[in-house]
């Protein structure tokens, strides 16, 4: 909803859309409206002001904490090393190795204008890259991190706990953690998980876009429904260690199984309301109302087809027109591809806003309690962005929002980093307790099988 700059009257965007001459029409009736309230024009605007000098103030003492942003890949694949992008510039107009325009959302200037506090840097890696592989572009990624922190020591500084991130925030830095985007990437091995832990890992998504051996994805045909005997034993490993268990990715079965196998407050690294979105990227409420028991957090996604339904149907409508051009003019990339450009152009892509990514933070909040609700942008590892939120300079103006709709300092230092601080010192504690109680785990993937062909033995003696 769009608002007349003089009387606030609330106009549909459609309306802002229309010809210039209903544009002055408009605007001369909204004047002709306006005329006994003009004087209200200047407590509007400074009541705006307030806002955003207050929610500067909020995030000045509780800065950002991001739940996910995948900047590292965008440097390995854009410009092959840390070396050749220059980070304490402007990135949002770079050419890439190949010549390719790129528009990073991510810099150290704009971070800073952001009230970026602590970032989780994602180490993502494709599911196509599976065993030693896996392992091997992982150790390439965390390097990129740990790379790119030493390479800017007055911004940067890695982080290991909740201490250690409220410490380097009081420095005038931003805290850098890990997250290990896929439980492919341990390639079934509990001494792998525990290297990364070493190296500074602080989460791991059980998994990406497919399943795993011991998990399924939201985004696969279900193989586990839930974890496997090893699944479980991979997410008491990383209680033992205190690497938080991330569910945004996973199927609401294996959400559920984590969640009832963990001793740990779990987190969304980036996921939203499926209530607001029908998409299996985001949770379900029956799933929120088990992280509000858990003392988890949900660390909501900006991307437009996690957070906006009309999106979301565009998405599936592009990829039905797709295949049908290729159905029809297979073998003829070249006119397929042209349908498709023809087809683009009478469906423009329709916009998220803002407003809906509050939307989906209120309805968590709602759902998993204040103090369950986090940010987790996913910035720099989706293609669109919400209007107006295109950066990591960008989080004010989404909590601008949110004040504007009544949420206190409070609640929104919570959002902010509060909530998530809470949760690696629970993790932490946890962590710490197992520790003193038990061993590193020697668990290995062979015991599904073992438990398969036990539970098929029980079935046939039955
Ligand atoms: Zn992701």
């Amino acid at each position: 909803m769009a608002h007349c700059a003089i009387c606030g009257a609330a106009s549909s965007s459609h309306d802002i859309t229309g010809d210039a001459m209903t544009k002055h029409l408009r605007l001369l009736a909204c004047l002709l409206a306006a005329l006994p309230c003009i004087a209200l024009a200047a407590p509007q605007s400074a009541k705006d002001q307030a806002l955003s000098t207050r929610v500067d103030r909020v995030l000045t003492e509780t800065p950002v904490i991001d739940g996910h942003n995948d900047l590292p890949w965008e440097i390995r694949s854009q410009f092959g090393n840390v070396g050749n992008v220059d980070l304490a510039a402007d990135t949002s107009n770079l050419r890439s190795k190949a010549g390719d325009d790129v528009h990073l959302m991510t810099d150290i200037p704009r971070a800073r204008k952001g009230h970026l506090g602590a970032q989780f840097w994602s180490v993502w890696i494709p599911t196509s890259v599976t065993g030693p592989e896996a392992v091997q572009m992982t150790l390439e990624q965390i390097d990129i991190v740990r790379t790119m922190v030493a390479k800017y020591p007055k911004d940067f500084e890695m982080a290991s706990t909740a201490d250690d991130i409220q410490r380097i925030e009081k420095s005038g830095r931003i805290a850098s953690l890990i997250g290990v985007e896929g439980g492919h990437q341990i390639n079934n091995s509990l001494p792998v998980l525990r290297d990364y832990y070493a190296l500074g890992v602080r989460y791991m998504t059980l998994t990406h876009g497919k399943n795993t051996d011991w998990a399924d994805s939201a985004t696969d045909k279900p193989a586990h429904h839930g974890l496997t005997p090893f699944g479980r034993a991979v997410v008491h490993e990383m209680n033992r260690l205190g690497m938080l268990v991330d569910l945004s990715h996973v199927s609401p079965d294996t959400m559920k199984a984590a969640l009832e196998a963990t001793k740990a407050p779990v987190i969304f690294s980036h996921s939203s309301a499926r209530a607001l979105d029908d998409h299996p990227r985001d949770v379900p409420d029956d799933v929120l109302r088990l992280v509000k028991q858990n003392h988890g957090i949900v660390m909501a996604n900006f991307y437009p087809t996690f957070v906006s339904q009309a999106v979301a149907n565009w998405n599936a409508d592009r990829a039905g027109a797709s295949a049908k051009f290729d159905a029809l003019y297979v073998g003829q990339p070249k006119r397929a591809k042209a349908a498709m450009d023809k087809w683009k152009q009478a469906h423009p892509q329709p916009k998220a806003t803002i407003a809906e990514v509050a939307d989906h933070i209120e309805h968590l909040r709602k759902i998993a309690g204040v103090e369950s609700v986090g940010i987790g942008s996913d910035f720099d590892g989706i293609e669109v962005t919400p209007e107006g939120l295109d950066g990591v300079d960008t989080y004010p103006a989404l909590f601008t929002e949110l004040a504007r709709r009544g949420w206190s300092d409070d609640e929104l230092a919570d959002l902010a980093g509060r909530n998530l601080l809470r949760v690696m010192r629970e993790a932490e504690a946890i962590a710490t307790r197992l520790q003193a109680q038990e061993a590193p785990s020697h668990a290995t993937i062979e015991m599904d099988a073992a438990a398969k062909s036990d539970s098929k033995d029980g079935t046939a003696g039955a």
